[in-house]
């Protein structure tokens, strides 16, 4: 067989870490991969457009997804459910496209669990205290709604040895050349062994 299935890699990290400039780019540089576009029940913000940033589903569509085994992974994040949609990943391996999520952590161990060649990658920001300072920043949310970030961030960040990398995006242009050599990396052996 000459055809090769696609790789996933996972990409978790608190939100403020830079995680989506570092995924946006991967997509715009490196050929041959795809962003998978999670399903969510949160409200969308002011700048997310529907089936680019997310599908925002309502709770009972949701739950039907559920269901129907139609999610590769889902979790609760803050009250809200959040899904990776199973058809349009497997398209895409299938086509030979290697895939990036974005997920939490509980998200990114279900992938692992269920895909285990999947590579895990978490981005770290350079301290709690940047971190605070980019998400007030951003302005997109209530102090309450980020200090709850910031102590799940925490939590998260204590989970990550459980990843098969950590990249510390202290600058965003070092952590992108890092992404890009684990995914090359990877390619690599890929290309070796088929
Ligand atoms: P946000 O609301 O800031 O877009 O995302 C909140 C959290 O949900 C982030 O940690 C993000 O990585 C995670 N997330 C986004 N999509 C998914 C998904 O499909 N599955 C899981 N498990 N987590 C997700």
């Amino acid at each position: 067989m000459s055809a090769r299935r696609g790789h996933i890699f996972v990409l978790s990290a608190p939100s403020g870490a830079g995680k989506s400039s570092l995924i946006d780019r991967a997509v715009r540089e490196v050929p041959g991969i795809w962003h998978s576009v999670s399903a969510t029940t949160r409200p969308p913000r002011h700048y997310e457009k529907e089936g680019v940033h997310y599908f925002f589903l309502n709770p009972d569509e949701f739950h039907a997804r559920i269901k129907r085994n139609g999610f590769l992974e889902w979790a609760e994040v803050f009250g809200d459910h959040y899904g990776t949609p199973a058809d349009a990943v497997d398209r895409r391996l299938e086509a030979g496209e290697d895939v990036i999520m974005d997920l939490d952590v509980q998200g990114a161990l279900q992938v692992k669990r269920r895909r285990p060649d999947a590579t895990l990658v978490f981005i770290m920001p350079p301290s709690l205290e940047e971190l605070a300072s980019r998400l007030r920043k951003r302005g997109a949310e209530t102090e309450d709604r980020i200090l709850r970030r910031l102590a799940r961030a925490e939590e998260e960040m204590a989970q990550r040895s459980l990843y098969d990398h950590v990249i510390v995006n202290e600058d965003l242009d070092a952590a992108y050349r890092e992404l890009a050599a684990i995914i090359n990396g990877h390619r690599g052996k890929a290309g070796g062994g088929a």
